[in-house]
């Protein structure tokens, strides 16, 4: 099989798909592997060290994709991109499923797209799991990112000219992105506190040494909040939810917002009115900005500072901003997916894996996920 590595295009991303690690395995398991120059850099990895473990390098991209049984991506390629690509090959990679009008075209093409933002998240998808590896990263970085804001020490210091105080950090959302941000602003001294409308992490956030904010719930809505994505809840519950976290961020001197519900716009959980009663000088990081911000105030890909002083921080994309770690685990999840993915005797996609189900968007010229229902249906 012939396995591409294209250089990613988007505006700011600085990860690469595949890294000689992966790259090696490939060539060892008797694949052709062919990388775009360049594709690498900005993840401190040189052309030449993919050409150290067997990969050909290409300057022509079109022609590149036009190889390619299989393409390895970060992000959803541009429409040109995807006119090169032959009839039958496949598409991998974060190719953000939901709405995405690259869809039908990609169905046309007869390509076979894998978005593995879609993965469940079982024990036997943990290996493959991008958004873990991902938003793992992005929750550590975005505690240093605070820091490069917030005036202040994180840790309490006793010097000889006084005592500093704690920063007081308050993480919205405890999936994987908020769980690493608790751990990372504990390691850096925060006294942290946490919450996510899933009672069940309260367990985490304690064990991490953070105090959980607790909104009390009716028995129906901690059923609700119980699975393993939290749901939409009701404005009742927002107001309760609101008025509490607003008490919080008052007393915070960092909020790290990462509450998302999957494939729906982010919950808002930090108000303008709770924006105008933080303290000056405080620092909101919302790592929801993509999805339209866990805060009201976030201006996606910006930072910038309130009348009052306080920082709010929308940059997007933060996984890419530790690109060489983030490309080395990426490129370890997109490899162990393409274990499901390559037979001796070419590609198998087996529509009775669940993995595979769940994550193939096109196949065959049919669109599989998101396509308007037929008026017939
Ligand atoms: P996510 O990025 O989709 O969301 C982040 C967090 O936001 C979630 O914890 C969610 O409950 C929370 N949230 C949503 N609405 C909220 C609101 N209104 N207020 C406060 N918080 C809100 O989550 P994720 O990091 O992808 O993790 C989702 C779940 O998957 C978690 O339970 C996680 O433990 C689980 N998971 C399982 C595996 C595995 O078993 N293989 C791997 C990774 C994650």
């Amino acid at each position: 099989m012939h396995i591409v590595i294209p250089a990613e295009r988007l505006a700011g991303e600085r990860r690469v798909a595949a890294t000689p690690d992966t790259v090696k395995k490939l060539v060892g398991a008797g694949h052709v592997v062919t990388v775009e120059r360049g594709a690498g850099l900005h993840a401190a990895i040189a052309d030449a060290a993919y050409a150290d473990v067997g990969a050909g390098l290409s300057e022509q991209r079109q022609t590149l994709l036009a190889q390619a049984d299989v393409a390895l991506v970060v992000h959803m390629p541009e429409a040109a991109d995807l006119e090169a690509l032959k009839p039958g090959a496949a598409l991998v990679g974060m190719l953000a499923p939901y709405g995405n009008p690259l869809l039908p075209r990609l169905a046309a093409r007869r390509i076979s797209a894998f978005a593995l933002e879609l993965l469940p998240r079982t024990t036997r998808a943990q290996s493959m799991d991008v958004l873990s590896s991902q938003n793992n990263i992005a929750g550590y970085k975005a505690v240093l990112l605070a820091t490069q804001f917030y005036p202040r020490f994180m840790p309490m210091l006793m010097t000889a000219a006084g005592t500093v105080k704690p920063a007081r950090v308050l993480v919205l959302g405890v999936g994987v992105a908020g769980l690493q941000a608790i751990a990372t602003a504990k390691r850096l001294g925060a006294v942290v506190e946490a919450y996510d409308v899933r009672p069940a992490t309260r367990e985490q956030v304690e064990s991490l040494g953070a105090k959980f904010v607790e909104v009390p719930m009716t028995d129906e809505e901690k059923a609700a909040g119980g699975g393993v994505y939290a749901r939409e809840m009701s404005a009742d519950f927002q107001q309760r939810q609101n008025e509490l976290l607003a008490k919080h961020a008052r007393n915070a001197d960092i909020v790290i917002a990462t509450a998302l519900i999957p494939g729906k716009p982010a919950p808002r959980l930090v108000t303008a009115s709770t924006v105008a009663e933080m303290k000056p000088g405080s620092v909101i990081i919302d790592l929801a900005a993509e999805s339209g911000g866990n805060c009201e105030l976030t201006r996606l890909g910006e930072a910038y500072q309130s009348d009052r002083g306080v920082h709010l921080v929308g940059y997007a994309n933060l996984a890419s901003l530790l690109a060489a770690d983030a490309s080395s685990l990426y490129a370890r999840n997109l490899h162990a997916f393409l274990g499901l993915l390559l037979a001796p005797e070419g590609l198998k996609i087996d529509l009775a894996d669940e993995l595979i189900a769940a994550t193939l968007l096109t196949h065959q010229g049919e669109q599989r996920f998101g396509a308007a229902p037929s008026a017939t249906a």
